[in-house]
């Protein structure tokens, strides 16, 4: 990648730009070149309530930082509003980044029907949203790039987090799927997985990792993902305190069983479904698995 990571002429629209995380990318665009839509609802850390203000303050200080911003206040789950602000001010879109986001944590016990849907709604939904509304520009102008923000609640669980852990493995589900469908129009979509300090985890946090934890410190890797000179389609990173890494799928030996066989054949090869020992198999497509299957088939049909 260049050392120059400009984005003059480029229009990013960035959801939840009005705190945490995404009023740090919003701020390092505009000092990039970058003409910016700060969408934000304005409500609480639940999703309660709703205020133009938050908003309305990064646009300014995108504006003091010699950039220029659309303001737009509506919520992810009308994504065509969000584009056509962004339409409508500068013409076209080119960048989406994906963020904006709310808890409603309880244990599966208590959760409702309302807490999951909520959830479901602004993450994954409202992901597909925005994401929906600008694909047909990215396509007909031949580039796109999609920053979409999961979670390690969903990758590796975490506890009262059912209904967001959910959206966020949706989320990523969501991104490779856009990672192939999109590479043959320069369309790149990537996930991040972030660690930060923000409203979202000051309860979560002592002041020491709040420090450490700050979100400029997440902001260069998303500069990276969303440049004309990302590469990266459907990769999945963890983004912390400035710590970045890829994660993906590993598969272990596994099993294969010809013929008829039970649920205690099965349980006696457990061992080898487990092992991961010295393997070296990162699947990346169904094609993969299915090639996998039809190979043990013939190498098991052959005569001994
Ligand atoms: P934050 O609360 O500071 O920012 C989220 C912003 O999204 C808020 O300004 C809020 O008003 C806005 N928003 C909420 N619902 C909206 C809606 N329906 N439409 C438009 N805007 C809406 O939190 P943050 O930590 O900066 O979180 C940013 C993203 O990162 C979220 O998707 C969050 O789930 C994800 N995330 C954060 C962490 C972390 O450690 N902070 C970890 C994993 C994932």
């Amino acid at each position: 990648m260049s050392e120059n990571l400009r984005f003059d002429g480029r229009v990013v629209v960035i959801t939840g730009a009005g705190s945490g995380l995404g009023r740090a990318y919003a701020l390092e665009f505009a000092k990039r070149g970058a003409k910016i839509v700060v969408n934000d609802l304005g409500g609480s850390v639940k999703g309660e309530g709703k205020s133009t203000r938050a908003a309305d303050e990064v646009a300014e200080m995108v504006r003091n930082a010699g950039s220029v911003a659309a303001v737009n206040y509506d919520s992810v789950e009308n994504g065509d509003k969000i584009i056509k602000t962004a339409i409508d001010a500068f013409g076209r879109v080119d960048i989406i980044i994906n963020n904006a986001g709310i808890l409603r944590d309880v244990s599966m016990l208590k959760m409702t029907s309302s807490d999951w849907d909520t959830i479901i709604n602004v993450h994954l939904k409202g992901t597909f949203s925005v994401t929906k509304a600008a694909w047909k520009y990215f396509k007909d102008q031949g580039y796109g790039r999609i920053v979409n923000t999961s979670s390690g609640s969903g990758i590796y669980g975490n506890f009262g987090q059912a209904n967001y852990g959910a959206a966020k493995m949706g989320i990523h589900g969501f991104t490779q799927v856009l990672a192939k469908e999109g590479e043959k129009y320069n369309i790149k979509a990537n996930s991040i997985c972030p660690v930060a300090a923000s409203r979202m985890t000051q309860d979560l946090f002592t002041p020491e990792l709040m420090e450490l934890l700050v979100p400029e410190k997440i902001v260069p890797f998303v500069v990276c993902l969303c440049h004309e000179s990302c590469k990266e389609n459907g990769g999945l990173f963890e983004v912390a305190g400035g710590w970045f890494t890829r994660l993906r799928w590993q598969r272990a030996q596994g099993a294969f069983l010809k013929g008829k066989f039970t649920a205690e054949d099965v349980k006696k090869e457990w061992t080898k479904v487990n092992c991961f020992n010295g393997l070296n198999d990162y699947p990346t497509g169904t094609q993969d698995t299915i090639g996998k299957i039809i190979s043990f088939s013939s190498e098991n049909a052959k005569p001994k």
